[in-house]
């Protein structure tokens, strides 16, 4: 029987039966991905090929079940606002490789079990990889999200790269008041994949988008089982494995709360702001030209010196411990400061707050005029930056809101 790339098969040899996906081969091989998420390669001579379903029939019927859904009475609205990333993608069978082709509609054809949570509407607003991410699409971004929530959302999504999800995520809290919960999910794994972390992030992060907790937050698994996901906060989360499925983990803070994932409940233990507590604003300025500079030893202080001249708007420096650089990048921070261009010091360590009172270095660096980030992370003070300046242009003004809590960002107590 025919076959084509993207078909469910049957391979029969030898006595021997592999089953699953034809993938496109460039040795004459059948090359065929198993449910366990590895391809076999088979040699055509002498195997007997079964279709066990049509690539297109797969499609039609998952594309039928979708559209079959009615709007159910009493349920929530959620608005999946769809940008791209590995949630948000499927197998090319041209290539192999995983692309991100997938409209928000697709995610409810591959997640039928979100629609028992809640009516949902989709918008691809991107197809990108999230390295691909600028300030501008975050300003897109928070727009497209007040406009559902004017339309009425009970709760967004938003599905987005992992890579850069913490930066769009804490772009969109500091842009946005919102009423209704902003869950940013995304996924390690692609949907191919018997390991993926897709389904059981877009679930718990629906239920998130239907809670109470009206902030912008990131909801991925917890931990390497599917036992639960962490609703963590947007200004305190961080991608902290390349890999693995509980990459993301809360820093310098707890995550809000989890999602157990058999059950559906949500426990949280930080306190939180409530559904409709807050009123819908939109404050989008941003300044894109803000830089983020990690200090190493020995570096060059025209490291900095390049960012003032080439006419930076804001420094933020990733310096050692408690918040250093060598003795010789001072001057340049205080010639940033004398320019009126903020710079604020945080630590490559993460963990913990920033202190320059103990050593001379950092009494040194407060001097020249820098400000302690506190226990913000260096990427959370870089997108404050950015935000800040886009809305105040007044130096000392903006240098005061720099040194306010806004969105949670600095804990007034730091964990042990
Ligand atoms: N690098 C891509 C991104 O961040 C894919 C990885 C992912 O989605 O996790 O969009």
């Amino acid at each position: 029987m025919d076959y084509e790339e993207g078909d469910r098969v049957k391979v029969e040899k030898s006595g021997v039966e592999y089953e699953g996906i034809v993938m496109p081969s460039t040795t004459g091989h059948i090359i065929v991905k198993m449910v366990s998420g590895y391809n076999a390669g088979i040699e055509p001579e002498g195997a007997t090929v079964t279709v066990v379903q049509k690539k297109t029939d797969m499609e039609e019927a998952a594309k039928k079940a979708v559209n079959e859904v009615k709007p159910k009475k009493g349920l929530p609205k959620v608005s999946i606002l769809s940008t791209g990333g590995t949630i948000a993608s499927k197998i090319d069978y041209r290539t192999g490789a995983v692309t991100s082709q997938f409209s928000a509609d697709d995610i409810l054809q591959a997640i039928p079990e979100l629609t028992e949570i809640a009516n949902f509407s989709g918008k691809a607003i991107y197809n990108i990889l999230s390295e691909n991410m600028k300030a501008d699409y975050w300003q897109e971004l928070a727009r497209a999200v007040v406009e559902e929530i004017k339309n009425g959302a009970d709760g967004i999504i938003v599905a987005h790269g992992t890579d850069t999800m913490m930066y769009s995520a804490a772009a969109l809290s500091f842009m946005i008041d919102t009423p209704v919960p902003i869950v940013f999910v995304g996924s390690q794994r692609s949907a191919d994949r018997p390991s993926s972390d897709n389904a059981m992030n877009a679930i718990c992060a629906a239920k998130v988008a239907v809670s109470d907790i009206a902030e912008v937050t990131v909801v991925m698994h917890s931990e390497s089982s599917d036992d639960k996901c962490s609703i963590h906060r947007a200004t305190k989360v961080r991608k902290m494995h390349t890999s693995r499925r509980d990459a993301f983990r809360s820093i310098n803070s707890e995550p809000i709360g989890y999602v157990d994932y058999s059950t559906g409940e949500i426990t949280t233990g930080l306190s939180y702001v409530k559904r409709n507590e807050r009123e819908l604003a939109l404050m989008d300025s941003i300044e894109p030209k803000c830089a983020l500079v990690k200090f190493t030893p020995g570096s060059s202080p025209d490291i900095l010196g390049f960012f003032i001249d080439a006419g930076y708007k804001g420094i933020v420096i990733e310096g050692t411990g408690l918040g250093h650089v060598s003795t010789d990048w001072i001057p340049q921070i205080e010639r940033a400061t004398e320019q009126k261009i903020p710079v604020i010091i945080t630590s490559q360590c993460l963990n913990g707050r920033i202190c320059d009172r103990v050593y001379d270095t950092g009494r040194d660096i407060l001097k020249a005029g820098a400000i302690e980030g506190e226990d913000m992370l260096p990427e959370v003070a870089l997108v404050k930056m950015m935000w800040t300046l886009g809305q105040i242009q007044n130096y000392d003004d903006a240098v005061d809101i720099l040194k306010q809590d806004i969105r949670c960002e600095i804990n007034e107590r730091s964990l042990e």
